[in-house]
């Protein structure tokens, strides 16, 4: 008899977009047939754990008739494509994000026919449809003819050479860690709102390998500026050219990044020049990227308001008197409120009523859910950790399950040095892999051995820059005496208003080092 295999599902959700139904047959899916809960990627899809091979045909099948799908959300080809979650309806540049990224994503769609003939019998989606525009430009080459004699116009016989990472945003907004992403685009529109085009970066990832030194966590480069009517013809030769290009040989070496950093930038751009059939424009001037999450109430400026709630490291659950799981069907299943999942983990509901907004947070209040971000440690709010123990195969250790208490020792422990004022972004995966973009953090822990991380330190408070790692092997038994040092001289020695990756950065390692190496505890 065979096995009772367990399966996780993953949503693609482009920008995040979860309609209420599609919500509601999740939230009845972890129930029936997964672990009572929802998990919020970093991706900005869902994922639900547990599910047995015997009963991954009704899930899928549930979740495409119910307006999702879980078609490349996985695999060497083009994952969920991001976009910022807030749902600004009086900011062209936020529609003009919404609505590329799902158009890049229906461009970058596989078009075999074997998903629907595996698990919905045939019976092709009831989603919305592609725009005319779209399906023209998958089958157009650069040159202008029609590619007529493949069914996967632009992935070809054998996809892409690995995992391919795309988001959209605005300028200023880096809520979707676009230097971490192997193409990140960024709307740039005219003086009166209206879209001219798109500044394009490239040849950022964060995987990577212990002990492997070439393996590595890197930053998207600025390649080019691209005019909005080209904009599905560069993404094609951006793609053809790593499909082309990329290194099929050695999966640890099949990134985009690995592609970019071998060649450097300008071959790279001259490649991507001969697909696209012309030469491209130079990279526009941006003002810095920022982070923000959102959280709270907000008006969304089109007389409706939205609510971002936090969700501790993605996780949906009832547990005891805290009823996230329950409060969020509520809130679906009686204001019928479409959801914007965020990069953060958390979860943004749409076009609320004003007044809804006293029954809505009546249910929060009923089921103990905090709302308002200034009742959580700011630790935690801008904390991340991937699934990692006991559900991801690839864990080396603990990451969600470890990371409150980590958390918590870290707040006493800078509440004891005089450092209560200070919080900064922490994230924790339990590989290497880098799931909850650890490399981007103030303060990254990444699964090294058993009850063990590699620590990272010197990212910035927006991730506009990469973390270096500090040490390769902290038991989390010594946390406290090891940070303690970093964080006296960090009090010592910061400057004012300085975060503490900023502070770690500009004073560099050595520094670190040796004051921590004469630090003799009080
Ligand atoms: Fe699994 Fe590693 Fe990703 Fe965590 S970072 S979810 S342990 S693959």
């Amino acid at each position: 008899q065979e096995k009772d295999y367990q399966f996780m599902l993953r949503t693609k959700n482009p920008g995040g977009f979860v309609p209420p139904q599609l919500y509601l047959a999740l939230d009845k899916l972890a129930d029936e047939y997964g672990n009572h809960t929802l998990r919020a990627t970093t991706r900005q899809g869902f994922q639900l754990h547990g599910i047995l091979k015997k009963n991954l045909k009704t899930a899928i099948a549930t979740i495409v008739k119910n307006l999702g799908s879980t078609l490349g959300a996985c695999g060497d080809i083009n994952r969920n494509v991001m976009a910022p979650p807030v749902p600004f309806k009086n900011r062209p540049d936020y529609e003009y994000a919404w609505e590329y990224a799902q158009n890049i994503a229906d461009l970058l769609s596989p078009q075999t026919g074997a998903y629907y003939e595996i698990w919905l019998d045939g019976e092709k989606a009831i989603s919305a449809e592609e725009s005319p525009e779209v399906k023209a430009a998958r089958q157009r080459n650069g040159n202008g003819t029609i590619i007529h004699d493949t069914e996967e116009p632009i992935y070809g016989t054998h996809y892409m050479p690995r995992k391919f990472k795309v988001c959209v945003t605005v300028p200023g907004d880096n809520s979707v860690d676009l230097y971490s992403q192997d193409l990140s685009l960024v709307i740039i529109t005219n003086e009166s709102g209206q879209l001219e085009g798109f500044n394009v970066f490239a040849g950022g990832g964060l995987g990577r390998t212990h002990g492997k030194e070439e393996t590595f966590a890197r930053l998207a480069d600025a390649i080019c500026y691209v005019a909005k009517d080209d904009v599905y013809d560069l993404v094609k030769a951006i793609v053809a050219t790593q499909r082309d290009y990329g290194d099929r040989t050695d999966r640890r070496h099949a990134r985009l990044k690995y592609l970019i950093n071998d060649w450097g930038v300008d071959k790279f751009r001259a490649k991507v020049e001969e697909y696209f059939g012309k030469p491209v424009a130079p990279f526009q001037e941006l003002p810095e990227f920022k982070y923000q999450d959102f959280l709270g109430w907000h008006e969304q400026g089109d007389g409706k308001l939205f609510l971002g709630i936090s969700i501790d490291n993605g996780r949906v659950k009832d547990e005891g008197s805290f009823q996230l799981k329950t409060a969020l069907r509520e809130i679906v299943e009686q204001f019928n409120l479409p959801i914007r999942l965020t990069p953060h983990q958390n979860l943004i509901f749409c076009d609320i009523e004003p007044n809804n907004k006293q029954a809505i947070q009546e249910i929060l209040n009923q089921r103990g859910v905090v709302s308002d971000p200034g009742q959580i440690e700011p630790l935690v709010r801008y904390a991340m950790a991937c699934p990692a123990l006991p559900t991801c195969g690839l864990a080396i250790t603990e990451s969600e399950r470890a990371i409150p208490g980590i958390l918590e020792r870290i707040r006493s422990l800078l509440d004891k040095l005089g450092l209560q004022d200070e919080h900064f972004v922490v994230r924790m995966t339990g590989c290497p892999n880098g799931c909850a973009r650890p490399y981007m953090a103030e303060l990254g822990f990444v699964g090294s051995a058993p009850d063990t991380y590699q620590l990272w330190l010197g990212g910035s408070p927006d991730q506009t820059r990469l973390a270096q790692p500090y040490t390769e092997r902290l038991h989390h038994n010594d946390i406290e005496s090891f940070l303690e040092p970093i964080f006296v001289y960090f009090q010592k020695s910061k400057q004012s208003g300085e975060s503490f990756g900023d502070f770690c950065d500009r004073v560099g390692f050595d520094a670190i080092r040796e004051f921590a190496g004469n630090y003799v505890p009080e």
